[in-house]
Protein backbone atom coordinates (compact mmCIF):
# COMPACT_ATOMS: atom_id res chain seq x y z
CA UNK A 1 0.00 0.00 0.00
CA UNK A 2 1.22 3.41 -1.14
CA UNK A 3 1.03 6.55 1.55
CA UNK A 4 0.98 9.45 -0.51
CA UNK A 5 1.99 13.15 0.42
CA UNK A 6 -1.30 14.90 -0.49
CA UNK A 7 1.26 17.92 -0.56
CA UNK A 8 3.78 16.83 -3.57
CA UNK A 9 1.45 13.82 -4.81
CA UNK A 10 4.41 11.91 -4.43
CA UNK A 11 4.87 8.17 -2.72
CA UNK A 12 6.68 8.26 0.72
CA UNK A 13 6.36 5.23 1.83
CA UNK A 14 5.28 1.79 0.73
CA UNK A 15 3.65 -0.45 3.27
CA UNK A 16 2.48 -4.14 3.62
CA UNK A 17 -0.88 -4.62 3.81
CA UNK A 18 -2.57 -6.90 6.04
CA UNK A 19 -4.48 -10.14 5.60
CA UNK A 20 -6.75 -12.98 7.33
CA UNK A 21 -3.65 -14.40 8.29
CA UNK A 22 -1.62 -11.58 9.30
CA UNK A 23 -4.70 -10.90 11.49
CA UNK A 24 -5.73 -13.97 12.77
CA UNK A 25 -2.33 -14.09 14.52
CA UNK A 26 -2.47 -10.73 15.95
CA UNK A 27 -6.34 -11.50 17.47
CA UNK A 28 -4.54 -13.99 18.95
CA UNK A 29 -1.85 -12.44 20.79
CA UNK A 30 -3.82 -9.74 21.82
CA UNK A 31 -6.45 -12.60 23.36
CA UNK A 32 -3.32 -14.17 25.46
CA UNK A 33 -2.02 -10.95 26.87
CA UNK A 34 -5.30 -9.38 27.56
CA UNK A 35 -5.87 -11.04 31.24
CA UNK A 36 -2.46 -10.60 32.02
CA UNK A 37 -3.31 -7.10 31.82
CA UNK A 38 -6.68 -6.87 32.97
CA UNK A 39 -4.71 -8.24 36.25
CA UNK A 40 -2.34 -5.61 36.85
CA UNK A 41 -3.69 -2.85 39.35
CA UNK A 42 -5.11 0.01 37.56
CA UNK A 43 -2.89 2.12 39.03
CA UNK A 44 -0.15 0.70 37.47
CA UNK A 45 -2.07 1.00 33.58
CA UNK A 46 -2.24 4.93 34.56
CA UNK A 47 1.32 4.81 34.81
CA UNK A 48 2.15 3.31 31.48
CA UNK A 49 -0.29 5.61 29.44
CA UNK A 50 1.20 8.57 31.19
CA UNK A 51 4.35 7.41 29.97
CA UNK A 52 2.68 6.73 26.54
CA UNK A 53 1.75 10.46 26.78
CA UNK A 54 5.03 12.06 28.16
CA UNK A 55 6.39 10.16 24.93
CA UNK A 56 3.89 11.93 23.07
CA UNK A 57 5.29 15.42 24.29
CA UNK A 58 9.30 14.32 23.58
CA UNK A 59 8.53 13.37 19.86
CA UNK A 60 6.15 16.02 19.32
CA UNK A 61 8.39 17.32 16.68
CA UNK A 62 8.92 14.47 14.58
CA UNK A 63 5.39 12.93 15.40
CA UNK A 64 4.42 16.61 13.61
CA UNK A 65 6.23 16.32 10.68
CA UNK A 66 4.89 12.61 9.64
CA UNK A 67 1.11 13.57 10.53
CA UNK A 68 1.77 16.85 8.33
CA UNK A 69 3.28 14.59 4.92
CA UNK A 70 0.19 11.89 4.83
CA UNK A 71 -2.67 13.71 5.85
CA UNK A 72 -1.09 17.71 4.69
CA UNK A 73 -2.75 19.49 7.73
CA UNK A 74 -0.11 22.31 8.82
CA UNK A 75 2.46 21.76 10.77
CA UNK A 76 1.06 24.48 13.66
CA UNK A 77 -2.15 22.09 13.50
CA UNK A 78 -0.23 18.88 13.47
CA UNK A 79 1.27 19.86 17.11
CA UNK A 80 -2.14 21.83 18.21
CA UNK A 81 -3.58 18.19 17.95
CA UNK A 82 -0.78 16.47 19.40
CA UNK A 83 -1.00 18.86 22.52
CA UNK A 84 -5.20 18.58 22.60
CA UNK A 85 -4.04 14.80 22.71
CA UNK A 86 -1.70 15.46 25.72
CA UNK A 87 -4.57 16.77 27.36
CA UNK A 88 -7.04 14.67 26.88
CA UNK A 89 -4.80 12.09 28.12
CA UNK A 90 -4.50 14.04 31.28
CA UNK A 91 -7.80 13.98 31.81
CA UNK A 92 -8.77 10.67 31.32
CA UNK A 93 -6.04 9.30 33.86
CA UNK A 94 -7.00 11.73 36.23
CA UNK A 95 -10.36 10.47 36.33
CA UNK A 96 -9.80 6.75 35.83
CA UNK A 97 -10.14 5.76 39.58
CA UNK A 98 -13.07 7.62 39.91
CA UNK A 99 -15.17 6.18 36.83
CA UNK A 100 -13.38 2.92 36.32
CA UNK A 101 -13.05 1.83 40.31
CA UNK A 102 -15.54 -0.29 41.80
CA UNK A 103 -18.95 1.38 43.07
CA UNK A 104 -20.22 0.54 46.44
CA UNK A 105 -24.46 1.29 46.13
CA UNK A 106 -25.95 -0.08 49.45
CA UNK A 107 -24.29 -0.68 52.71
CA UNK A 108 -26.60 -2.46 55.11
CA UNK A 109 -25.64 -4.41 58.13
CA UNK A 110 -26.37 -7.60 56.40
CA UNK A 111 -26.04 -6.58 52.40
CA UNK A 112 -24.10 -5.04 50.18
CA UNK A 113 -24.56 -4.30 46.56
CA UNK A 114 -21.49 -3.35 44.69
CA UNK A 115 -21.08 -2.45 40.86
CA UNK A 116 -17.41 -3.52 39.38
CA UNK A 117 -16.29 -2.24 35.77
CA UNK A 118 -15.17 -5.46 33.68
CA UNK A 119 -13.02 -4.93 30.51
CA UNK A 120 -14.77 -5.98 27.45
CA UNK A 121 -11.74 -8.30 26.42
CA UNK A 122 -10.27 -7.53 23.05
CA UNK A 123 -11.53 -4.51 21.13
CA UNK A 124 -10.80 -2.84 17.80
CA UNK A 125 -10.61 0.66 17.02
CA UNK A 126 -11.30 1.26 13.24
CA UNK A 127 -10.26 5.17 12.79
CA UNK A 128 -10.08 7.99 10.97
CA UNK A 129 -7.85 9.96 9.27
CA UNK A 130 -8.53 13.61 9.72
CA UNK A 131 -7.51 13.83 13.34
CA UNK A 132 -6.16 10.43 14.03
CA UNK A 133 -4.62 11.10 17.24
CA UNK A 134 -7.19 12.57 18.98
CA UNK A 135 -9.85 9.97 17.89
CA UNK A 136 -7.55 7.71 18.38
CA UNK A 137 -6.84 8.45 21.88
CA UNK A 138 -10.56 8.80 22.66
CA UNK A 139 -10.79 4.92 22.56
CA UNK A 140 -7.58 3.17 22.80
CA UNK A 141 -6.73 5.11 26.25
CA UNK A 142 -10.08 4.33 28.05
CA UNK A 143 -9.98 0.91 26.54
CA UNK A 144 -6.16 0.38 28.15
CA UNK A 145 -6.69 1.66 31.02
CA UNK A 146 -10.18 -0.44 31.77
CA UNK A 147 -7.81 -3.35 31.24
CA UNK A 148 -8.73 -3.95 27.33
CA UNK A 149 -5.75 -5.41 24.92
CA UNK A 150 -6.40 -3.19 21.65
CA UNK A 151 -6.68 -4.04 17.91
CA UNK A 152 -6.05 -0.83 16.21
CA UNK A 153 -6.48 -0.31 12.27
CA UNK A 154 -5.88 3.51 11.44
CA UNK A 155 -6.84 5.02 8.50
CA UNK A 156 -5.17 4.06 5.42
CA UNK A 157 -4.47 7.94 4.95
CA UNK A 158 -2.88 8.15 8.61
CA UNK A 159 -1.43 4.54 8.75
CA UNK A 160 2.75 5.90 9.38
CA UNK A 161 1.21 7.65 12.37
CA UNK A 162 -0.81 4.41 13.42
CA UNK A 163 2.62 2.83 13.08
CA UNK A 164 3.86 5.91 15.39
CA UNK A 165 1.50 5.56 17.81
CA UNK A 166 2.34 1.05 18.11
CA UNK A 167 5.80 2.57 18.38
CA UNK A 168 5.23 4.62 21.26
CA UNK A 169 3.57 2.29 23.61
CA UNK A 170 5.83 -0.11 23.22
CA UNK A 171 8.38 2.06 24.02
CA UNK A 172 6.06 3.58 26.90
CA UNK A 173 6.58 -0.07 28.44
CA UNK A 174 3.17 -1.82 27.22
CA UNK A 175 3.24 -5.16 26.06
CA UNK A 176 3.56 -5.70 23.02
CA UNK A 177 0.62 -8.13 22.40
CA UNK A 178 -1.81 -5.07 23.92
CA UNK A 179 -1.64 -2.47 21.16
CA UNK A 180 -1.31 -3.61 17.97
CA UNK A 181 -1.97 -1.86 14.37
CA UNK A 182 -3.39 -3.14 11.58
CA UNK A 183 -2.14 -1.70 8.56
CA UNK A 184 -4.63 -1.39 5.22
CA UNK A 185 -7.73 -0.01 3.21
CA UNK A 186 -11.41 -0.65 3.77
CA UNK A 187 -10.58 -4.47 2.87
CA UNK A 188 -8.96 -4.96 6.25
CA UNK A 189 -11.08 -3.04 7.98
CA UNK A 190 -14.06 -5.49 6.56
CA UNK A 191 -12.18 -8.76 7.33
CA UNK A 192 -11.48 -7.44 11.48
CA UNK A 193 -15.76 -7.34 11.29
CA UNK A 194 -15.72 -11.67 10.55
CA UNK A 195 -13.48 -12.25 13.29
CA UNK A 196 -14.42 -12.57 17.10
CA UNK A 197 -13.38 -9.06 19.09
CA UNK A 198 -15.19 -8.34 22.08
CA UNK A 199 -16.39 -4.91 21.12
CA UNK A 200 -15.96 -3.17 17.79
CA UNK A 201 -15.30 1.16 18.23
CA UNK A 202 -15.66 3.25 15.12
CA UNK A 203 -14.64 6.55 13.37
CA UNK A 204 -15.43 7.47 10.37
CA UNK A 205 -18.34 8.33 7.70
CA UNK A 206 -21.89 7.21 8.15
CA UNK A 207 -22.15 5.01 5.22
CA UNK A 208 -19.30 3.08 6.92
CA UNK A 209 -20.55 3.03 10.02
CA UNK A 210 -23.64 1.51 9.05
CA UNK A 211 -22.07 -1.59 7.27
CA UNK A 212 -19.97 -1.73 10.36
CA UNK A 213 -22.70 -1.87 12.57
CA UNK A 214 -25.26 -4.19 10.00
CA UNK A 215 -22.40 -6.19 9.86
CA UNK A 216 -21.27 -6.89 13.58
CA UNK A 217 -25.16 -6.72 14.82
CA UNK A 218 -25.06 -10.66 15.53
CA UNK A 219 -22.49 -10.48 17.02
CA UNK A 220 -24.34 -9.59 20.22
CA UNK A 221 -20.82 -7.51 21.66
CA UNK A 222 -21.06 -3.55 22.42
CA UNK A 223 -20.76 -1.33 19.05
CA UNK A 224 -19.90 2.24 18.87
CA UNK A 225 -19.78 4.73 15.91
CA UNK A 226 -18.97 8.10 16.18
CA UNK A 227 -19.62 9.75 12.34
CA UNK A 228 -20.01 12.62 10.61
CA UNK A 229 -21.83 15.40 10.72
CA UNK A 230 -23.46 18.46 9.02
CA UNK A 231 -23.10 20.68 11.72
CA UNK A 232 -25.51 24.08 11.76
CA UNK A 233 -24.80 27.45 13.46
CA UNK A 234 -27.13 30.28 14.14
CA UNK A 235 -26.03 33.97 14.41
CA UNK A 236 -28.88 35.76 15.98
CA UNK A 237 -29.44 40.04 16.12
CA UNK A 238 -28.31 40.60 19.37
CA UNK A 239 -24.20 39.40 19.18
CA UNK A 240 -21.80 42.31 20.73
CA UNK A 241 -18.94 42.32 17.66
CA UNK A 242 -19.94 40.67 14.47
CA UNK A 243 -16.61 41.06 13.72
CA UNK A 244 -15.17 38.57 16.73
CA UNK A 245 -18.21 36.54 15.68
CA UNK A 246 -17.48 35.95 11.89
CA UNK A 247 -13.60 35.54 12.73
CA UNK A 248 -14.15 33.04 15.15
CA UNK A 249 -17.46 31.14 13.17
CA UNK A 250 -14.86 30.93 10.25
CA UNK A 251 -12.42 29.42 11.88
CA UNK A 252 -15.04 26.65 13.69
CA UNK A 253 -16.09 26.15 9.52
CA UNK A 254 -12.21 26.38 8.10
CA UNK A 255 -9.48 24.92 10.38
CA UNK A 256 -8.33 21.63 9.38
CA UNK A 257 -9.29 22.56 5.96
CA UNK A 258 -13.15 22.06 6.95
CA UNK A 259 -12.26 18.27 7.35
CA UNK A 260 -12.97 18.22 11.17
CA UNK A 261 -16.26 15.94 12.22
CA UNK A 262 -17.32 18.52 14.28
CA UNK A 263 -16.70 22.05 11.57
CA UNK A 264 -19.73 24.26 11.16
CA UNK A 265 -21.08 23.22 8.05
CA UNK A 266 -23.68 25.15 7.62
CA UNK A 267 -24.76 28.94 8.72
CA UNK A 268 -27.68 30.95 9.37
CA UNK A 269 -27.52 34.50 10.06
CA UNK A 270 -30.24 36.67 11.39
CA UNK A 271 -30.68 39.63 8.58
CA UNK A 272 -30.07 42.24 10.65
CA UNK A 273 -26.44 41.26 10.78
CA UNK A 274 -26.27 39.44 8.00
CA UNK A 275 -24.21 41.48 5.62
CA UNK A 276 -21.37 42.57 7.87
CA UNK A 277 -21.37 38.98 8.68
CA UNK A 278 -21.00 38.06 5.48
CA UNK A 279 -18.15 40.66 4.89
CA UNK A 280 -16.43 39.76 8.12
CA UNK A 281 -16.38 36.31 7.16
CA UNK A 282 -15.34 37.05 3.67
CA UNK A 283 -12.35 39.40 5.26
CA UNK A 284 -11.15 36.50 7.55
CA UNK A 285 -10.72 33.87 5.53
CA UNK A 286 -9.41 36.31 2.69
CA UNK A 287 -6.59 36.93 5.33
CA UNK A 288 -5.20 33.22 5.87
CA UNK A 289 -2.41 31.92 3.63
CA UNK A 290 -2.64 28.48 1.61
CA UNK A 291 0.65 27.07 0.44
CA UNK A 292 2.66 24.24 2.07
CA UNK A 293 1.60 22.43 4.90
CA UNK A 294 5.26 22.40 6.21
CA UNK A 295 5.85 26.86 5.71
CA UNK A 296 5.06 28.55 8.80
CA UNK A 297 2.02 30.90 8.56
CA UNK A 298 0.42 28.51 6.09
CA UNK A 299 -3.56 28.03 7.55
CA UNK A 300 -4.74 25.87 4.28
CA UNK A 301 -2.97 23.09 3.04
CA UNK A 302 -3.94 20.26 0.37
CA UNK A 303 -7.02 18.10 1.35
CA UNK A 304 -5.99 15.05 2.38
CA UNK A 305 -8.27 12.50 0.02
CA UNK A 306 -7.73 13.73 -3.61
CA UNK A 307 -11.32 12.16 -4.31
CA UNK A 308 -12.87 14.81 -1.91
CA UNK A 309 -12.25 17.59 -5.15
CA UNK A 310 -14.68 15.65 -6.73
CA UNK A 311 -17.20 15.87 -3.83
CA UNK A 312 -16.56 19.60 -3.47
CA UNK A 313 -16.88 20.39 -6.93
CA UNK A 314 -20.46 18.57 -7.71
CA UNK A 315 -21.32 20.99 -4.26
CA UNK A 316 -20.17 24.01 -6.08
CA UNK A 317 -21.81 22.78 -9.36
CA UNK A 318 -25.30 21.95 -7.16
CA UNK A 319 -25.66 25.51 -5.18
CA UNK A 320 -24.43 27.25 -8.77
CA UNK A 321 -27.48 25.91 -10.75
CA UNK A 322 -30.13 26.25 -8.17
CA UNK A 323 -29.21 30.21 -7.81
CA UNK A 324 -26.39 31.02 -5.00
CA UNK A 325 -23.68 32.90 -5.66
CA UNK A 326 -20.01 32.66 -4.87
CA UNK A 327 -18.46 35.01 -2.85
CA UNK A 328 -14.43 33.83 -3.12
CA UNK A 329 -13.17 30.26 -4.13
CA UNK A 330 -15.56 27.69 -5.81
CA UNK A 331 -12.51 25.68 -7.75
CA UNK A 332 -9.85 22.77 -7.42
CA UNK A 333 -6.36 25.30 -7.11
CA UNK A 334 -4.05 24.33 -10.12
CA UNK A 335 -0.79 22.78 -10.02
CA UNK A 336 0.80 19.86 -7.38
CA UNK A 337 -1.42 18.83 -4.64
CA UNK A 338 -4.82 18.02 -3.56
CA UNK A 339 -5.51 21.80 -3.33
CA UNK A 340 -9.45 23.46 -3.23
CA UNK A 341 -10.15 27.21 -2.61
CA UNK A 342 -12.11 28.46 0.45
CA UNK A 343 -15.60 28.94 -0.76
CA UNK A 344 -17.92 31.02 0.51
CA UNK A 345 -21.74 30.50 -1.06
CA UNK A 346 -24.41 32.87 -0.42
CA UNK A 347 -28.19 32.91 -1.54
CA UNK A 348 -28.22 29.11 -0.44
CA UNK A 349 -31.35 26.96 -0.09
CA UNK A 350 -32.08 23.90 2.14
CA UNK A 351 -32.21 21.86 -1.13
CA UNK A 352 -28.66 21.94 -1.94
CA UNK A 353 -26.39 19.51 -1.64
CA UNK A 354 -23.68 21.74 0.26
CA UNK A 355 -26.46 22.80 2.82
CA UNK A 356 -27.51 18.71 3.30
CA UNK A 357 -24.62 16.88 2.87
CA UNK A 358 -21.37 16.24 4.55
CA UNK A 359 -19.08 18.74 2.89
CA UNK A 360 -15.79 17.66 4.64
CA UNK A 361 -13.55 20.35 2.91
CA UNK A 362 -13.45 24.30 3.32
CA UNK A 363 -16.41 25.19 1.86
CA UNK A 364 -19.64 26.72 3.51
CA UNK A 365 -23.24 28.07 2.70
CA UNK A 366 -24.21 30.72 4.38
CA UNK A 367 -28.22 31.66 4.50
CA UNK A 368 -30.09 34.64 5.74
CA UNK A 369 -32.87 33.85 8.14
CA UNK A 370 -35.65 36.03 9.62
CA UNK A 371 -35.89 35.29 13.39
CA UNK A 372 -35.44 32.43 15.46
CA UNK A 373 -38.39 30.21 14.14
CA UNK A 374 -36.55 30.07 11.14
CA UNK A 375 -33.65 29.40 12.20
CA UNK A 376 -34.49 26.83 14.26
CA UNK A 377 -36.87 25.16 11.41
CA UNK A 378 -33.52 25.14 9.66
CA UNK A 379 -31.31 23.77 12.12
CA UNK A 380 -33.54 20.98 12.60
CA UNK A 381 -33.53 20.16 9.13
CA UNK A 382 -30.96 17.50 8.92
CA UNK A 383 -30.42 13.85 8.99
CA UNK A 384 -27.12 13.88 11.48
CA UNK A 385 -27.01 15.13 15.07
CA UNK A 386 -23.56 15.78 16.14
CA UNK A 387 -23.17 19.44 17.15
CA UNK A 388 -25.26 22.68 16.74
CA UNK A 389 -24.39 26.58 17.41
CA UNK A 390 -25.65 29.36 18.94
CA UNK A 391 -24.33 33.25 19.09
CA UNK A 392 -26.31 35.42 21.32
CA UNK A 393 -25.55 37.93 24.02
CA UNK A 394 -28.60 36.15 25.51
CA UNK A 395 -28.19 32.60 27.43
CA UNK A 396 -31.62 31.85 27.97
CA UNK A 397 -32.08 32.71 24.02
CA UNK A 398 -29.52 30.39 22.99
CA UNK A 399 -30.44 27.80 25.60
CA UNK A 400 -34.38 27.71 24.28
CA UNK A 401 -32.85 26.95 21.15
CA UNK A 402 -29.91 24.68 21.70
CA UNK A 403 -32.76 22.26 23.64
CA UNK A 404 -34.68 21.32 20.27
CA UNK A 405 -32.01 20.74 18.09
CA UNK A 406 -31.56 16.64 18.67
CA UNK A 407 -27.46 16.74 18.68
CA UNK A 408 -24.70 15.34 21.05
CA UNK A 409 -23.15 18.49 21.69
CA UNK A 410 -24.78 22.05 21.89
CA UNK A 411 -22.61 25.41 21.78
CA UNK A 412 -23.57 28.73 23.45
CA UNK A 413 -21.19 31.90 21.16
CA UNK A 414 -18.33 29.02 20.67
CA UNK A 415 -18.14 26.20 18.12
CA UNK A 416 -15.78 23.11 16.54
CA UNK A 417 -14.94 22.19 20.35
CA UNK A 418 -14.26 18.81 22.56
CA UNK A 419 -13.62 18.77 25.71
CA UNK A 420 -12.75 15.73 27.32
CA UNK A 421 -15.15 16.40 30.24
CA UNK A 422 -17.62 15.99 28.44
CA UNK A 423 -19.41 13.02 26.43
CA UNK A 424 -18.55 13.42 22.53
CA UNK A 425 -21.52 11.67 20.87
CA UNK A 426 -23.49 11.84 17.92
CA UNK A 427 -27.23 11.30 17.55
CA UNK A 428 -28.81 9.63 14.03
CA UNK A 429 -26.49 9.81 11.19
CA UNK A 430 -23.62 11.19 13.33
CA UNK A 431 -23.84 7.91 14.97
CA UNK A 432 -23.94 6.38 18.77
CA UNK A 433 -22.21 5.55 21.95
CA UNK A 434 -20.06 8.01 23.56
CA UNK A 435 -15.98 8.54 24.25
CA UNK A 436 -14.91 10.84 26.60
CA UNK A 437 -16.33 11.90 30.13
CA UNK A 438 -17.11 9.37 32.40
CA UNK A 439 -19.23 7.89 30.08
CA UNK A 440 -16.62 7.30 27.79
CA UNK A 441 -14.45 5.88 30.63
CA UNK A 442 -16.73 3.08 30.93
CA UNK A 443 -17.79 2.56 26.84
CA UNK A 444 -14.71 -0.23 27.37
CA UNK A 445 -16.33 -1.67 30.08
CA UNK A 446 -19.30 -3.93 30.89
CA UNK A 447 -20.92 -3.33 34.25
CA UNK A 448 -21.93 -6.82 36.88
CA UNK A 449 -23.50 -6.43 39.59
CA UNK A 450 -22.39 -7.91 42.81
CA UNK A 451 -25.12 -8.74 45.66
CA UNK A 452 -23.38 -9.54 48.46
CA UNK A 453 -25.45 -11.10 51.44
CA UNK A 454 -23.13 -11.01 54.70
CA UNK A 455 -23.12 -14.40 56.86
P1 LIG B 1 -14.31 6.21 6.26
O1 LIG B 1 -15.66 5.72 6.70
O2 LIG B 1 -14.04 6.28 4.81
O3 LIG B 1 -13.16 5.30 6.88
C1 LIG B 1 -13.00 5.13 8.26
C2 LIG B 1 -12.28 3.84 8.54
O4 LIG B 1 -13.09 2.75 8.12
C3 LIG B 1 -10.94 3.68 7.80
O5 LIG B 1 -10.01 3.10 8.68
C4 LIG B 1 -11.29 2.75 6.66
O6 LIG B 1 -10.20 1.99 6.19
C5 LIG B 1 -12.34 1.85 7.32
N1 LIG B 1 -13.27 1.18 6.40
C6 LIG B 1 -13.68 1.62 5.18
N2 LIG B 1 -14.56 0.73 4.66
C7 LIG B 1 -14.69 -0.29 5.56
C8 LIG B 1 -15.45 -1.49 5.58
N3 LIG B 1 -16.24 -1.84 4.57
N4 LIG B 1 -15.35 -2.27 6.67
C9 LIG B 1 -14.57 -1.92 7.73
N5 LIG B 1 -13.81 -0.81 7.73
C10 LIG B 1 -13.88 0.01 6.66
O7 LIG B 1 -14.12 7.63 6.95
P2 LIG B 1 -12.88 8.62 6.85
O8 LIG B 1 -12.83 9.21 5.49
O9 LIG B 1 -11.65 7.96 7.36
O10 LIG B 1 -13.27 9.72 7.91
C11 LIG B 1 -14.07 10.81 7.60
C12 LIG B 1 -15.42 10.66 8.26
O11 LIG B 1 -15.27 10.41 9.66
C13 LIG B 1 -16.25 11.93 8.18
O12 LIG B 1 -17.59 11.60 7.92
C14 LIG B 1 -16.11 12.52 9.58
O13 LIG B 1 -17.14 13.40 9.94
C15 LIG B 1 -16.09 11.29 10.42
N6 LIG B 1 -15.48 11.54 11.73
C16 LIG B 1 -16.27 11.49 12.83
C17 LIG B 1 -15.74 11.76 14.09
C18 LIG B 1 -16.57 11.74 15.33
O14 LIG B 1 -16.01 11.74 16.41
N7 LIG B 1 -17.89 11.75 15.24
C19 LIG B 1 -14.37 12.07 14.20
C20 LIG B 1 -13.60 12.11 13.05
C21 LIG B 1 -14.15 11.83 11.81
Amino acid sequence: MNVINPATEQIIATLAEDNAQTLQTKWERLKTAQPLWQAHPLEERIAVVQKFSALLETNKEQLAHVLTSEVGKPLAQSRNEINGAISRINWLTQNAAKYLGDEVMTETADLEERISYEPLGVVVNISAWNYPYLVGVNVFVPALLAGNAVLYKPSEYASLTGLEIERLWIQAGLNEDLFVAAIGTGNVGAILLDMPFDGYFFTGSYKTGQFIYNKVAAKMVPCQCELGGKDPLYVTDDVADINAVAAGTADGAFYNNGQSCCSVERIYVHEKNYDAYVAAFEKEVQSWKTGDPTEDGVYFGPLTRKDQIAVLEAQVADALQKGAKIITGGKRQEGKGYYFQPTILIEVTSDMQVMKDESFGPIIGIMKVKNDAEALAQMRDTEYGLTASVYSSDQQRAAVLLQQVNAGSGYWNCCDRVSAALPWSGRNHSGFGATLSHAGLRAFTKPKGYHLRKG
